[in-house]
C-alpha cells in the first residue's frame, strides 16, 4: 500500500511553478540528492534519456532552478530560486544537465546523478519523478532502492558477512529492512518514521565490514501511521460506520497518517487555502503583457463577468477564470498549492474560492470540502497515479476536477457517497484526455483545461445532488482511466511530441 498523505501527495505540495513533475519533483531529488551525498557538491551532472519527458521539458519548467534550489539548500518558494544556477556558479559548484540514453531506462521522469563532493566523496544515483511532486530515488551506485523522502531512510554498503549484523541493528528502530547481496558485497536498506539516533549511526558506521552508509532526511511531514484507507469502497464503507461526510473522514484521515491533531490539520488545511486564493487574486490582478505564450486573460474575463458585460456570465465563468488566474502565477512560477499537480493546480482554488468569495460559503465548510477533495485524490494516487508522463492529462485536469466536484458536493451538504459519484462522473467526462503541451510549457492547453475542470466539477456536483445515478463506481473508474492512460503512446503524454503540440500555429507561436 503507498502510504499517502493528502498534505505530502495531493493537495501539496506548495511549489513554484509550472509543473509538480518537473519544478517541485525537480526540487525534492535535487535536496534528496544532497542529503545523500551528505557533504557540500563540487561537480554534478544530471542526465535525461532522449525519449523521456525531461529532455524537451527540464529547461520550459524548470528543473534546472529548481534541482539547484534543492541541491543549495535554496527553498522552493525562495526568491532566489530564480538565480539558483548562479548561485551554484558563485559557490563553485558545476552543474550540468545534458541529454543521453539512459541504460535501462524505466521511466519517463526518470534521471541518473552524478555528484561529486568538496571533499571528494563520489556518488551516482538514478532518480524519477513520479507525478505530483513525489520522486523516488531508484538506485544508489547500482543497488537497486526504493526511497522517497518521505522518511529517515539508509543505505548501508558493506561485506555480505556483515549484512546480517546491521539489519538487526537497524531493525530496533525500522520495520524490516531489506538486505540484497552482489558478490561480496550487501546492501542494506532501512526506512524509520523517527531519525536514526546519532549513538545507532556511529555504531553502524564503525562496525566491522561497513563500507558506505547513505542517508536521506525526509523531505516533508513524516507519515506517522499507514492510512486508513485507499479505495473508494473503504472510504464509503468508513464513511457509513462513522456517519461522516467524505470531508470529516478525510479530517481523521489526515490525522491518523502525520500522527496530528484534528487542529493542525485544519490549520495547515486553511495555511494551504490562504495559497490559493492568494495565487487567485494574484493572477487576476496581473497586467503583464505576457504569461509564457499567452496575454493573461483571468483578469479580463472576470471583470467583464462581474460587470455583466459577458453574455455568458455565471459561478462556472468565474470559478473558471480563477481557475485560469492561478495558471497564469503558475506559468510565472510563482507560489502555488499543487492540488494534485502544477499542471492542474487552478481547478480546485476556482472551485473553492469561488463558492467562498461569490456564494459566501462559511471558511470551515470551505476546509472541509478541500479535505474531502485531497481524499479522493489520495484514492486517485492509492489506485493509479497523478503524472501525466505515464496517463496523459485525464489524471492532472481528470483528477483535479474528480477532487473538485467532491468538495462542492461536500460542501453543499452531500454524503461521502455522492462525493464518490460526483468525483467519478467528473472523471468519465474527461477519460482519455491527453497531455500535449505546446512547447513543452505549461500553458496551452493547460490553463483553459483547468477553467473546464472547474466548470465540470460545479456541474458534476449539481447533477448528482440533482439526482444523477452514477452506474459505474469511483474506484472501477479510476481503474479504467488508469487502464487508458497505459494505453496512451508516449507522443501524448508530456513530450510535446504529439496533440495540439504538433499543429503548425502552435510550433510558430
Ligand atoms: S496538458 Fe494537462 S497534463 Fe499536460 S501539462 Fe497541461 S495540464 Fe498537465
Amino acid at each position: 500500500m503507498k502510504n499517502i498523505s493528502i498534505f505530502n501527495q495531493v493537495i501539496g505540495p506548495v511549489m513554484r511553478g509550472p509543473s509538480s513533475s518537473h519544478t517541485a519533483g525537480g526540487y525534492f531529488i535535487g535536496k534528496i540528492a544532497a542529503s545523500l551525498l551528505g557533504e557540500p557538491a563540487r561537480e554534478v551532472e544530471v542526465v535525461f534519456d532522449p525519449d523521456g519527458s525531461y529532455a524537451r521539458t527540464y529547461r520550459e519548467q524548470a528543473t534546472d532552478l529548481s534541482f539547484a534550489s534543492g541541491l543549495l539548500g535554496i527553498e522552493l518558494v525562495d526568491e532566489r530560486f530564480f538565480q539558483a544556477l548562479d548561485i551554484a556558479r558563485e559557490r563553485g559548484v558545476k552543474i550540468e544537465f545534458n541529454v543521453r540514453k539512459l541504460e535501462r531506462a524505466d521511466h519517463p521522469n526518470a534521471m541518473d546523478i552524478e555528484l561529486v563532493s568538496a571533499g571528494g566523496k563520489k556518488l551516482k544515483i538514478r532518480a524519477a519523478s513520479v507525478g505530483g511532486g513525489s520522486v523516488e530515488i531508484r538506485e544508489i551506485e547500482s543497488w537497486p532502492v526504493n526511497f522517497t523522502g518521505l522518511y529517515h531512510e539508509m543505505a548501508v554498503e558493506a561485506d555480505a558477512g556483515a549484512a546480517e549484523s546491521i539489519r538487526q541493528k537497524l531493525s530496533r528502530l525500522a520495520g524490516e529492512p531489506g538486505i540484497q547481496v552482489r558478490g561480496g558485497a550487501a546492501l542494506v536498506s532501512a526506512r524509520a518514521r523517527e531519525p536514526f539516533p546519532e549513538a545507532l549511526l556511529t555504531e553502524i558506521k564503525s562496525a566491522p565490514g561497513v563500507r558506505r552508509v547513505w542517508m536521506i532526511q525526509p523531505v516533508c511531514p513524516v507519515v506517522k501511521n499507514e492510512p486508513p484507507l485507499s479505495s473508494a469502497a473503504e472510504m464509503l464503507k468508513l464513511a457509513g460506520e462513522r456517519n461522516f461526510s467524505a470531508g470529516e473522514l478525510a479530517l481523521e484521515y489526515e490525522a491518523e497518517v502525520l500522527g496530528w491533531s484534528k487542529e493542525q490539520v485544519l490549520d495547515e488545511a486553511e495555511r494551504r487555502f490562504r495559497i490559493m486564493q492568494r495565487a487567485v487574486h494574484d493572477g487576476l490582478e496581473f497586467k503583464g503583457e505576457k504569461v509564457q505564450l499567452l496575454k493573461p486573460s483571468a483578469g479580463k474575463i472576470f471583470a467583464d463577468e462581474r460587470l455583466a458585460r459577458s453574455p455568458l456570465g455565471g459561478t462556472y465563468l468565474r470559478a473558471g477564470a480563477r481557475a485560469m488566474a492561478v495558471m497564469h502565477i503558475n506559468g510565472l512560477r510563482g507560489v502555488v498549492c499543487a492540488a494534485p499537480t502544477g499542471g492542474s493546480a487552478g481547478t480546485l482554488p476556482g472551485v473553492l474560492v469561488t463558492l467562498f468569495e461569490d456564494e459566501g460559503v462559511p471558511l470551515e465548510k470551505i476546509l472541509r470540502g478541500l479535505m474531502a477533495a485531497g481524499l479522493i485524490g489520495a484514492i486517485v494516487d492509492s489506485r493509479a497515479t497523478f503524472a501525466a508522463e505515464v496517463a496523459g492529462c485525464q489524471v492532472e485536469i481528470g483528477a483535479a476536477g474528480a477532487m473538485a466536484a467532491a468538495a462542492a458536493v461536500d460542501i453543499f451538504g452531500g454524503s461521502a457517497r455522492q462525493a464518490a459519484d460526483a468525483a467519478a462522473i467528473a472523471f468519465q467526462n474527461i477519460i482519455g484526455s491527453v497531455c500535449d503541451l505546446v512547447q513543452g510549457k505549461v500553458e496551452i492547453p493547460c490553463h483553459t483545461r483547468n477553467a473546464m475542470g472547474a466548470a465540470n466539477a460545479l456541474l458534476c456536483a449539481g447533477l448528482i445532488i440533482g439526482g444523477y445515478e452514477n452506474p459505474i463506481d469511483l474506484d472501477e473508474t479510476i481503474d479504467a482511466v488508469y487502464e487508458v492512460g497505459k494505453m496512451l503512446p508516449p507522443e501524448l503524454r508530456c513530450t510535446a511530441r504529439g496533440g495540439l503540440a504538433l499543429c503548425p500555429t502552435a510550433r510558430k507561436l
